[in-house]
């Protein structure tokens, strides 16, 4: 399996950013053992993907319908046109900002899918789930209510992103995190069968240079999605690296 090494830019980024993703495009052309994806704001996905040689260009979210009266939102095919390749459906803070439950996350995924995007799906408890000895159910719970039935190992990623570690710096343990991601590969075979065995599970949340090698040498972590660390190729292209040295 590829390693996947994924950056959410978040609602940050003008065109003075691009420069950001040439420096990213020219190291993932010389890493040919990990895929490099960056998720810019919609504003950007155009010039990105012309910009972006080896790196998918991706969407942050998509609306489920193909099109209609829903003003303000994109549509996958929209993402499709512009030269998106993925989209990221339920980011914690979309959940969080914008009551997005499981079943619009899973109708996302599904529109994204069907029009012939990857989708990368995120999961993840909160802190009080955490400290509540919830964290395994709330997973669980959410890989049944937003993995669509017919997902395959080629248009489906789960990231497994606690909420409590995005932005703050701080991370679970390796062993924390092998066994959760243990869990949710258990689950992706429960749901689909075999097909499950080759779905990615990255981790997100305050992956950083630092810490990236110990990360992604946890069992069944198969790659990163990374917010801050991902806006400068000086922050972004050792994780990269780290990622292809864990995979030698
Ligand atoms: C994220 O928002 O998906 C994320 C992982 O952010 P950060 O790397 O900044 O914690």
């Amino acid at each position: 399996m590829r390693t996947l090494i994924a950056g959410n830019w978040k609602m940050n980024g003008t065109r003075a950013m691009l420069g950001e993703l040439d420096r990213i495009a020219a190291i993932a052309a010389a890493t040919e053992q990990v895929d490099v994806a960056i998720a810019p704001p919609f504003t950007l996905i155009g010039e990105a993907a012309a910009h972006a040689g080896a790196v998918m260009i991706g969407g942050q979210d998509c609306h489920s319908a193909d099109k209609g009266a829903h003003t303000g939102e994109i549509s996958a095919p929209m993402l499709v046109e512009m030269g998106a390749g993925f989209v990221i459906c339920g980011h914690s803070e979309r959940r969080a900002e914008f009551d997005e439950t499981d079943a619009v996350v899973l109708a996302k995924a599904q529109a994204a899918q069907n029009a012939g995007l990857i989708a990368i799906i995120c999961i993840g408890e909160d802190e009080a789930e955490r400290d509540e000895g919830r964290a395994l159910m709330v997973v669980a719970s959410e890989l049944d209510g937003s993995v669509p039935a017919t997902a395959t190992a080629a248009n489906l990623v789960v990231s497994y992103e606690p909420a409590w570690a995005i932005g703050t710096g701080r991370t679970p343990t390796a062993d924390e995190i092998g066994e959760m991601h243990g869990i949710i590969r258990a689950k992706l075979l429960q749901l689909l069968g075999e097909e499950g065995r080759g779905v990615r599970i990255l981790y997100g949340g305050s992956v950083n240079a630092g810490n990236a090698s110990t990360i992604l040498a946890c069992p069944d972590v198969n790659g990163a999605l990374i917010g801050g660390a991902s806006l400068t190729a000086e922050q972004f292209v050792p994780i990269i690296e780290a990622a292809a040295n864990v995979s030698q």
